[in-house]
């Protein structure tokens, strides 16, 4: 069992998962997105202990234990397994820093904008 990371989080990348994961578990792409591999972050399903601290930390609800996956969303599953079958083309995500050093946080999205973002999946409420 492990966690997904799904297409909900495209596009937002906000980093608030990495933040907390106790194992360096959740990738970035190493090179640009393309159509396959949309710009999002990805957690590796054997890396990952099955901790569940990055699930309430992510503002647009994107993650889900694999268990549990929304039927609309399932083929993320096997998105998240390219980290571990084609591991060249990722890297660990790391944090944003400001020149201060301090990590930076994007604006916490609105009710209206989630609904929107998950609606745009294929996701009701
Ligand atoms: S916190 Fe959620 S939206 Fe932000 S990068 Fe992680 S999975 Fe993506
Ligand atoms: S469930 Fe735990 S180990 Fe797995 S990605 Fe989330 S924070 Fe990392």
């Amino acid at each position: 069992m492990a966690y997904i990371i799904t297409q909900l989080c495209t596009d937002c990348v906000d980093m608030g998962c990495v933040e907390v994961c106790p194992v360096e578990c959740i990738y970035q792409l190493a090179d640009e997105p393309t159509p396959e591999r949309p710009n999002m972050l990805y957690i590796h399903p054997t890396e990952c202990i099955n901790c569940g601290a990055c699930e309430p930390e992510c503002p647009w609800e994107a993650i889900y234990e694999d268990m549990e996956m929304p039927a609309a969303l399932k083929s993320d599953i096997e998105l998240n397994a390219l980290t571990e079958e084609r591991p060249s083309l990722f890297k660990v995500a790391e944090m944003q820093r400001d020149e201060h050093g301090r990590l930076i946080h994007k604006p916490a999205p609105g009710s209206d904008a989630i609904a929107a973002n998950k609606a745009k999946w294929g996701l009701s409420g």
